[in-house]
């Protein structure tokens, strides 16, 4: 087991970001309704934002139980079935990706048994889970992972549009906010050389002319 610590790769993720002026900035916070099909889901259904188990939706009821029930067949256990060599780093990804699958066919089918449909599900687990701030997110990942970055490519579309640098004609993508940008970052880039070039050659004339 300790072993796949060395193996997985830990890299320290940086929150920053270089803008369009060469500036280091700090991501914001994501906004986790990009993952959603609908935002607006604890409104119609009831049970998702509280935290009395006795008034809970069903699907977050049911998310709990069978998050804790396979915690530890995610983490720890691996098929005793398959006889492979540990120190293979391919053959403990088939064991796990086997693991999950296993897992994520059982808790899809037991969820979509409560009568809503998967976007719902996915919604509705979203919505709990990081509104929450609950921690355990690992089996909406594994199960749902497909659906949410769906969501996550259809709900960027309108976050983002496409401008044609007035430079170098390339097509670029901004956030809808970035209203002033025209420049792809590279001509950006040189544009400002130019206009400080152009600055300090203004200032030495001025000077020469005083
Ligand atoms: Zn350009």
């Amino acid at each position: 087991m300790n072993k796949l610590y060395d193996i997985i790769p830990n890299p320290k993720i940086t929150c920053k970001y270089i803008d369009e002026y060469g500036k280091q900035k700090r991501l914001s916070k994501p906004d986790y309704r990009v993952l959603m099909s609908n935002p607006d889901i604890a409104n119609n259904i009831t049970g998702i934002s509280n935290d009395d188990s006795n008034n809970m939706n069903s699907v977050v009821l049911k998310y709990r139980e069978l998050a804790k029930k396979y915690r530890m067949r995610l983490h720890y256990d691996e098929p005793e079935d398959l006889n492979l060599d540990r120190n293979n780093i391919g053959k403990t990804q088939i064991r796990k990706d086997l693991a999950y699958n296993r897992v994520k066919n059982v808790v899809r089918q037991e969820l979509s048994d409560l009568g809503y449909s998967e976007y719902e599900i996915a919604d509705i687990l979203i919505s709990y889970l990081y509104g929450s701030n609950n921690k355990n997110k690992d089996l909406l990942w594994i199960c749902y992972g497909n659906i949410l970055y769906e969501n996550l490519k259809k709900n960027k579309k309108s976050y983002i549009r496409e401008v044609q640098c007035i430079d170098c004609g390339k097509w670029f993508e901004v956030r809808l906010i970035d209203t002033k940008v025209c420049r792809c970052q590279e001509c950006q880039k040189e544009y400002r050389r130019k206009c400080d070039r152009e600055r300090k050659r203004m200032s030495k004339f001025h000077s020469a002319l005083i």
